[in-house]
C-alpha cells in the first residue's frame, strides 16, 4: 500500500443552508481515503462500533480502500454533530462530539501497512497518530498531519509533538492562528514552521488555500467558484486525499510538486462540497476531474510580464518615484 490514513469514520449530523442531513457517512478518514483512492492505493486506520452498517463499508471497498485495519469494536461509532453559518457557509460551529469507540482505541497495525511511503494522520486524537507514526517500520516519506479546534484546545501539547515530527501540516486558518497563538497568518505560519515542518497549508475555505514553505516561498491554490454549495464537511480532509493522493503516484515532492497537489487537493474539496455526506466526492469520473483541474489551470492563469516589460507608470509629470 502507497498511502496510509489514520482518522476518524464517523456518523455526521450538519445543518447547513442548504439543509440538514443526520447520521451521514463522514470522518475525516473516510473523506480523505475516498478522494485519495482515485489516484493512489490507500489503507485505512480506524475504529468503528457495532452499529456501523454494511452499505458504508461497502462504500469503502468499492473504492478499493483498504480495510483491513479497520477494526469493529463493542460499542458506538464516532459521531459528530455541526452548524454551518446561514450567511457565511465558511464558518461552521461544533454542536456535539462523541469520540465512543474512539476513546480508548489504540491500533496495532498490520505487517502489511507499516512499511507505506506516505503517511496521513488525520484528524483525530493526536495521542494517535503519535502512536501510529511509532508504529511505521521506518520513516515514511511524507508524513503529513491534518488537526481541529478541539484537539488544539483539548491536547495541545501532544498535538504539538505529532506536529514537530510532521513534514506536511493542515491547518484552516483559524486553527493557525489559534493554534501558533499568533493573530497574523504568515507570522502564524511561520511559527508552525519553525517547529519542524517544511510545508504549511492553511486552508481558507471558499478563499482557497496558502502553502508556506521553509524556504520563505509562498503559494496561492484557488478554491473553485461553485454556484451549489451543500454541505462543506469534508473538503479539508478531500483537499487532504487529493493532495496526498496526488504526492503518492508521481512521487514529486518539490516545491512544483507541491504546488500542484495543491491544486489538485482544491479541486477534490470542491467536488465534496456539493453533496451531503461522501455521495459526490464517491462518484467521481476521471473526465469530471480532469476536467475542474483544467478549469482551475484557467481560473489563475494571467500573462506574466515579459522579460524587460515595463509596468505602465503614470506620464502626466506628477512627482512619483521612477
Ligand atoms: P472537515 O470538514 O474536512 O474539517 O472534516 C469534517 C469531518 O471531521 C467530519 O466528517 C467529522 O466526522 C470529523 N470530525 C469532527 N470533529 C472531529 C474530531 N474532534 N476528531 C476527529 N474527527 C472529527
Amino acid at each position: 500500500m502507497s498511502l496510509l490514513v489514520v482518522g476518524s469514520v464517523a456518523y455526521d449530523s450538519v445543518d447547513t443552508p442548504a439543509g440538514r442531513c443526520s447520521e451521514a457517512l463522514g470522518g475525516s478518514a473516510v473523506y480523505f481515503s475516498i478522494a485519495s483512492s482515485y489516484f493512489a492505493p490507500t489503507s485505512l486506520v480506524g475504529v468503528v462500533g457495532q452499529d456501523f452498517r454494511d452499505e458504508h463499508l461497502r462504500i469503502l471497498k468499492e473504492h478499493s480502500v483498504d480495510t483491513a485495519n479497520l477494526e469493529v469494536r463493542p460499542g458506538r461509532t464516532f459521531r459528530w454533530s455541526g452548524v454551518y453559518g446561514a450567511e457565511d457557509v465558511n464558518t461552521r460551529d461544533t454542536l456535539d462530539t462523541q469520540l465512543n469507540v474512539f476513546a480508548d482505541f489504540s491500533p496495532r497495525l498490520s505487517p502489511e501497512v507499516v512499511r507505506a511511503p506516505y503517511l496521513f494522520l488525520a484528524n483525530i486524537d493526536p495521542e494517535l497518530q503519535i502512536d501510529v507514526l511509532a508504529q511505521m517500520e521506518s520513516r515514511p516519506r511524507l508524513v503529513a498531519l491534518d488537526t481541529m479546534d478541539f484537539w488544539i484546545d483539548g491536547k495541545r501539547e501532544l498535538l504539538e509533538r505529532a506536529v514537530r515530527s510532521a513534514d506536511v501540516l493542515f491547518m484552516d486558518a483559524g486553527e493557525t492562528r489559534s493554534f501558533a497563538g499568533e493573530p497574523n497568518l504568515v507570522r502564524a505560519a511561520e511559527a508552525i514552521l519553525a517547529l519542524g515542518p517544511t510545508a504549511v497549508v492553511v486552508k481558507r475555505g471558499e478563499h482557497g488555500s496558502l502553502l508556506f514553505f521553509e524556504d520563505g516561498s509562498v503559494f496561492s491554490a484557488p478554491a473553485f467558484p461553485l454556484r451549489n454549495v451543500v454541505d462543506p464537511t469534508g473538503a479539508g480532509d478531500s483537499f487532504a486525499g487529493g493532495f496526498l493522493g496526488y504526492l503518492s503516484a508521481t512521487h514529486d515532492l518539490n516545491g512544483d510538486g507541491l504546488r500542484r497537489a495543491a491544486v489538485v487537493g482544491s479541486v477534490m474539496g470542491s467536488f465534496a462540497v456539493e453533496s451531503f455526506s461522501t455521495d459526490r466526492i464517491g462518484s467521481l469520473t476521471r473526465t469530471e476531474i480532469r476536467t475542474r483541474l483544467e478549469a482551475m489551470t484557467e481560473l489563475s492563469r494571467f500573462l506574466p510580464l515579459w522579460e524587460g516589460e515595463a509596468l505602465p507608470w503614470r506620464t502626466d509629470g506628477a512627482s512619483m518615484e521612477n
